[in-house]
């Protein structure tokens, strides 16, 4: 595992639990709008790797204090030896969240079978039109509908969700990404928010209005049975 961050707690990232963050290097997209250009464009530092070791005597320390481990990345599912490290973690009687950008349904479905991710969170970001074109030619859009069923019949507990930035969607792409989890479980909208993104041309204009968000979950509403703005 190449991982390049380690938050040592967190009440927001698994729902309704304490839990550590651990960010791991390196991703298959490149979203403009990705607050992490560290873990993805950027050269990763020696100085900003953690060494397992770290993580599990700190896992070993908190037991009983700590809920949760969540994953995040970068994209997780890059990692060669992701499932050891999770049977580890799950050794250690801790609750585990998955985040993914549904790229890599041959890793999520082992994963799957194994049942040792507790909580899935899945980016579904773009209408299928804007996925084919956001994809980098390297990975196939049916890869996105897989992964999307796979959580959506199989995951102990889940949710999708979607980062909204204007200029990439709109109010009619909503629909598109509706359809695309029509029947699911639980999706967050989640507003842009400028700052360091893989696009620096970025800034305020590309977030949307409380008014706008609100809309964005009525017609979402119409396909997921819980819908929340984060
Ligand atoms: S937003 Fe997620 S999927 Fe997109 S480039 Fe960043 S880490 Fe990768």
């Amino acid at each position: 595992m190449i991982i390049a961050g380690f938050q040592k707690s967190t009440l927001l990232d698994y729902p309704g639990k304490v839990a550590c963050l651990i960010f791991t290097y390196g991703c298959n997209l490149r979203c403009e709008y990705c607050h992490n250009p560290e873990l993805v464009i950027q050269k990763c530092l020696k100085k900003n790797i953690v060494s397992e070791e770290t993580i599990f005597s700190f896992l070993k320390e908190r037991k009983g204090l700590l809920d949760a481990v969540v994953i995040t990345g970068g994209e997780p599912t890059i990692q060669s030896d992701l499932i050891p490290f999770i049977k580890k973690i799950k050794k250690l009687g801790y609750l585990v969240k998955l985040d993914t950008n549904g790229t890599n349904s041959k890793i999520v479905k082992k994963i799957l079978d194994l049942e040792i991710v507790d909580y899935w969170a899945m980016d579904v970001k773009y209408a299928q039109e804007v996925y084919k074109q956001n994809l980098l030619n390297a990975i196939p859009y049916s890869e996105i509908q897989k992964n999307i069923k796979l959580i959506k019949e199989r995951a102990k507990d889940y949710e999708f969700r979607t980062t909204y930035v204007k200029g990439i969607h709109t109010l009619k792409s909503v629909e598109g990404i509706g359809k695309l989890i029509k029947g699911s479980k639980r999706y967050y909208i989640q507003n842009f928010r400028p700052g360091k993104t893989i696009n620096p041309q970025l800034n305020f204009s590309n977030s949307f209005t409380e008014k706008e968000l609100e809309k964005i979950k009525k017609v979402m509403s119409k396909y997921v049975k819980k819908v929340e703005i984060r």
